[in-house]
C-alpha cells in the first residue's frame, strides 16, 4: 500500500526551499487537483504527477540577478520562483555553474561561442568543463524559452607544461573566437609567450584578452565584465 509524504519535505527536496516558493508549489498542486489547502501528506502514488506538474509549471531561480535574468529567458511559459541558492535550476548554488551560465549567455550574445583558455590547472579546467556539459544536456529548457545561442566550448592549454609547438597554437588559435590568457593561474612564461607571439602574427586571430582573478568563477567573470 501507498505511503502519505509529508508536501512540505516533497517540496523542499523539490528545491522550493523557501516560504514564499513553497507557498507558490503548494498552490500549484491544489490548482492541479494533487492536493488541497487543509492536507499536510499527500499519498506517494501521486509525487510523480506531482513532480511533473511543478517542472511544467514553475521555474526555480536564487537570487542573484545573473540567474533571474537566464530564468526569464529559459523559463517559456514557466513561472520564475525564487528560491535560496541550492534549489536554483541554473546554478545550483554553485558559483562556477552561474559564471560558466553567465559567460554563455553574454558572450553567445556577441557571437563568441568557442573559448580558448591558456593557464589554470588540469582541475580548474575540469570544473568549467562539466558545468558546459551539465549545461549542455541536464537543463529542461522551456519551449521557445531558450536563448536560441549556439552551445559554448571551450578549450584549455595547461599553463604547467612547456610551451607548445607554434603551429599547434596556431591551430588553437584559429578555433577559438576568444582566447583568454589566464595570467594569475599556473602559467609557464614559454607557454603564454607561445601564444601571444601567435596572436601578434597573425592578423585574423581571435580576440584576446588577459585574466588575472584566482578560480574559475572569478576568472570567468573578469573576462565577461571585460568585454561584453
Ligand atoms: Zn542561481
Amino acid at each position: 500500500m501507498a505511503k502519505d509524504k509529508c508536501i512540505a519535505d516533497f517540496l523542499f527536496e523539490q528545491g522550493f526551499n523557501t516560504p514564499p516558493s513553497e507557498r507558490v508549489a503548494r498552490e500549484t498542486l491544489i490548482a492541479g487537483g494533487l492536493t488541497n489547502s487543509t492536507k499536510r501528506n499527500i499519498c506517494s502514488d501521486k509525487l510523480r504527477r506531482a513532480q511533473e506538474m511543478l517542472a511544467l509549471s514553475l521555474f526555480r531561480a536564487c537570487s542573484d540577478h545573473r540567474c533571474q535574468l537566464l530564468a526569464t529567458l529559459e523559463a517559456g511559459t514557466r513561472r520564475v520562483v525564487t528560491v535560496a541558492d541550492a534549489g536554483c535550476q541554473l546554478c545550483g548554488g554553485k558559483k562556477a555553474r552561474r559564471s560558466v551560465a553567465w559567460a554563455a549567455y553574454r558572450l553567445g550574445l556577441m557571437g563568441i561561442n568557442r573559448v580558448l583558455v591558456i593557464g589554470g590547472t588540469p582541475a580548474e579546467h575540469d570544473e568549467i568543463s562539466k558545468h558546459v556539459r551539465s549545461r549542455g544536456s541536464g537543463r529542461d529548457r522551456g519551449r521557445g524559452g531558450s536563448p536560441g545561442q549556439a552551445a559554448m566550448e571551450f578549450r584549455f592549454v595547461d599553463g604547467t607544461r612547456p610551451g607548445r609547438a607554434s603551429e599547434a597554437a596556431a591551430a588553437l588559435m584559429r578555433w577559438a573566437d576568444l582566447v583568454v590568457i589566464w595570467a594569475n593561474a599556473p602559467l609557464k612564461h614559454s607557454v603564454s609567450a607561445t601564444y601571444a607571439a601567435c596572436a601578434a602574427g597573425c592578423r585574423e586571430h581571435a580576440r584576446l584578452v588577459y585574466a588575472s582573478c584566482t578560480g574559475a568563477a572569478a576568472m570567468l567573470d573578469q573576462v565577461v565584465s571585460g568585454i561584453a
